[in-house]
């Protein structure tokens, strides 16, 4: 292992996992002036980082030397040496992330926060190998990390406010809008606003009221518009709360409550339909349409994103 550098700085940040989140994680910190080392145990997801930098360079009109800002290194010690922020993107699977936070905590210095993308594995268990888990917190990134500007930063305990505070301070001046989650909760909030709007989709559609695609023109050409600019909670104060408490009074009985995945659901998933790369999921469609989905997905998170 190499020989570890003596202070943390904030300017110097470790990526642990250079996949799908990690790469673009990687590229947001080295966008906002840091030095990033980058960790894989993957010679190919390694070899593969300039590249791949290159090419959210490209979509986002930026300097292309800046992805030297990213190195990629394939010594977990010499990545993290010297980082004030260490971000764990590896793949999600809880004996591997107790691992590599166990490992994190020997190896870095005892500034250094220690993060984790997960998401979905409670905090207090990745730390369950920890000495002491007062560094660690979560940062829920989203998918691209690069073009979507919120992290949900959650807190472990009481003890973990100083690092959550301070993540948060960093992220944000890494032109980031972080949120502060103060439990460990499963979902955090994003992904529990967003699973609750499937679980009603998903009922209406089992139930025959209307079919997938009704669902997301609803969304898209309805409510989804003003989604960006109005909150559900700007949007409750706009009509007035009285109107909201009336709507909740009929219709909150009348949602879905199931406590588990639908079985329409399930059906799906078991007879292979699984989304765009089988060509069916809850619609159906062709290579290309499904190209074009993720083409205007990322032509539209771009736009928004170049201006951040
Ligand atoms: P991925 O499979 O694309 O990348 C994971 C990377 O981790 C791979 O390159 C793999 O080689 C590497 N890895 C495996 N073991 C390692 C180790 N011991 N040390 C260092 N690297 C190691 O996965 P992903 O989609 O980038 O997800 C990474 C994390 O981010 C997961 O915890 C996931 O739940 C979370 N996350 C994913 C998304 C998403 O939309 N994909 C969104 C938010 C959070």
């Amino acid at each position: 292992m190499p020989e570890q550098e003596t202070t943390e700085t904030p300017e110097t940040a470790a990526v642990i996992g250079a996949g799908l989140m990690g790469h673009g994680i990687a590229y947001l910190l080295a966008r906002a002036g840091h030095q990033v080392r980058v960790f894989d145990t993957s010679d190919d997801a390694l070899a593969s980082l300039a590249e791949r930098h290159l090419a959210i360079a490209e979509l986002l009109g930026d300097d292309p030397g800046l992805s030297a800002r990213a190195r990629p290194v394939s010594d977990m010690g010499a990545a993290v040496s010297g980082a004030g922020l260490v971000i764990e993107a590896a793949t999600e699977n809880v004996p591997l992330k107790q691992k590599i936070f166990a490992q994190l905590e020997a190896i870095s210095g005892p500034q250094t926060i220690l993060a984790s993308n997960t998401s979905s594995i409670p905090l207090k268990d990745i730390g369950r190998d920890m000495n002491d888990t007062t560094r660690l917190v979560g940062t829920h990134f989203w998918n691209p990390p690069h073009l979507v500007p919120l992290v949900e930063v959650s807190q472990l305990g009481p003890e973990n406010l100083p690092a959550v505070e301070k993540t948060i301070q960093i992220l944000a001046a890494a032109g980031r809008h972080p949120v502060h989650v103060k439990r460990d909760i499963p979902g955090f909030i994003g992904n529990r606003l967003q699973h609750a709007i499937k679980r009603e989709a998903i009922a209406l559609v089992a139930a025959g009221i209307c079919d997938a695609e009704t669902i997301d023109d609803v969304v898209k050409m309805g409510f989804g518009k003003r989604m960006a600019v109005l909150g559900p909670m700007e949007q409750s104060d706009l009509v007035g709360l009285d109107l909201t408490r009336a709507i909740h009074e009929v219709l909150l009985s009348d949602l879905d409550r199931s406590q588990g995945p639908h079985p329409y659901l399930i059906d799906l998933v078991d007879s292979g339909k699984l989304g765009m790369d089988a060509g069916q999921g809850l619609r159906t469609w062709t290579p290309e349409q499904a190209d074009a989905v993720r083409a205007r997905l990322r032509d539209f998170l771009a736009a928004g994103a170049k201006n951040i």
